[in-house]
């Protein structure tokens, strides 16, 4: 069964224009987000395939030449639009190089339509993998399932465009609005891909706002640390996983020394730029699966997965060395501080909760704060209810 080649390029060609009227709607107001050039590049796609359906109905060279640009032009606004969403900067020289180039051979080959069809299949082939390979470059950087709609659905247009070249070439092609089984593939898979790349295409711009919207739920405004949910909530993961795979988990509880007299003496803004410039000294020293949430005024967690007591101990020690070392400038002051650790490390066992180990950290918080202040102080064993276990790291996982 082939299915009438006008018939698909008018459906195609609605397709296109209702996407593009979908996303004006849904991208109102998201200028960065590249949905405008996208929806740019449908309506361009709906020009062309209406100067490609018109084809004995006007001017032969007119429907050849614009029909392809406009299809080749809206190849690069989509590559555009995915440019667009990753914040580069476009260069348009080069996008518009395949429409330009199109042009050019295809007014010289006007006779020859199998050669058209080769000349057309391999830039579009070529434009519509341009798109699927910027994408995949930036999937570790992409949130979200939409992009891989998107690539998948390019990677097979390229594909079916390479087939469309390829065929034409082995042997000779039907006439554009001629029924056959290289247009129905062609037109069919087109009108696929223009559904399914689009809305991938929406569904990145809302898969990245939802990641921005959470990601700003889960921040302490001023320092940019998890805030106290956020880090307790990744304690409370962090422990599930220690319990289930047997690897150390260890806690910091950070609190700053005397902070109330950097108030007093500096002002609230000065302390405020105290309690940044721990942040960002913490995030120095700590690994990537490692968190740094507020868990009160000048107090903070550190949560750090597969982490032995020694290990804790010795960048505790390193991180209050540090801010000792450390002045914070603020409107030509410079603010020096020392900062308290407690800290906690160790196997855990199933029951075992976030309360329990922040307890723990904060019995020797409290006892480093006793002892002087610009310290560490360890416990090692969680205060559970009723037990006396010995310290649990010296036991290997087998034996517990
Ligand atoms: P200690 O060595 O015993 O910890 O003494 P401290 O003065 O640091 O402890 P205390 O808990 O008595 O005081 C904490 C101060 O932190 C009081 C509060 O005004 C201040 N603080 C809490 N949140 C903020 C904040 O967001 N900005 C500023 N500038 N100060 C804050
Ligand atoms: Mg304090
Ligand atoms: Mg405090």
């Amino acid at each position: 069964m082939y299915a009438d080649v006008p018939t698909l390029m008018a459906t195609i060609l609605l397709a296109s224009l209702t996407m593009a009227a979908v996303m004006v709607v849904v991208g109102w107001g998201m200028r960065r987000e590249g949905l405008q050039l996208w929806a740019g590049g449908l309506a361009v796609h709906a020009a062309g395939y209406l100067f490609l359906a018109l084809r004995g109905q006007m001017d032969q060279t007119l429907s050849i030449l614009a029909g392809n640009a406009l299809t080749s032009l809206a190849l690069a606004l989509l590559l555009a639009a995915v440019g667009r969403f990753y914040g580069a900067h476009h260069r348009w020289l080069a996008l518009m190089a395949p429409p330009a180039l199109l042009l050019v051979g295809l007014s010289l080959l006007l006779e020859n339509y199998s050669a058209r069809v080769i000349l057309s299949g391999t830039l579009y082939a070529a434009q519509a993998g341009a798109v699927a390979v910027a994408l995949y470059r930036r999937r570790n950087e992409t949130v979200g399932r939409g992009a891989r709609l998107v690539t998948a659905g390019m990677a097979v247009e390229a594909l079916l465009m390479a087939l469309r070249a390829a065929g034409a070439g082995a042997q000779g092609a039907d006439r554009l609005l001629q029924t056959g089984a290289l247009q129905t593939l062609t037109f069919f898979g087109t009108f696929i891909v223009l559904l399914v790349t689009s809305l991938g295409f929406i569904f990145m711009t809302k898969e990245r706002a939802d990641e921005a919207n959470r990601l700003l739920a889960a921040a302490d405004p001023l320092t940019g640390a998890a805030n106290r949910r956020a880090i307790i909530e990744a304690l409370d993961r962090d422990i599930g996983r220690a319990i289930r795979t047997r690897e150390p988990l260890a806690l910091m509880m950070i609190d700053i020394d005397h902070f109330k007299r950097v108030n007093d003496i500096h002002g609230h803004l000065a302390g405020d730029a105290v309690l940044r410039s721990l942040v960002s000294l913490i995030r120095q020293r700590i690994r990537t699966q490692d968190i740094v949430g507020r868990y009160g005024g000048e107090e903070f967690l550190v949560v750090l997965p597969d982490t032995s007591l020694a290990g804790v101990q010795r960048l505790a020690q390193d991180l209050c060395n540090a801010a000792a070392a450390h002045a914070t400038s603020y409107s030509g002051q410079r603010i020096t501080v020392t900062i308290s650790i407690g800290v906690f490390g160790g196997r855990l066992e199933p029951g075992d909760s976030w309360d329990l180990l922040i307890h723990a950290a904060d019995r020797a918080l409290y006892r480093a704060k006793d002892a002087g202040r610009n310290r560490v102080e360890t416990t090692p064993v969680l205060p559970r209810a009723g037990t006396a276990s010995p310290h649990p790291e010296t036991f290997p996982a087998t034996l517990q």
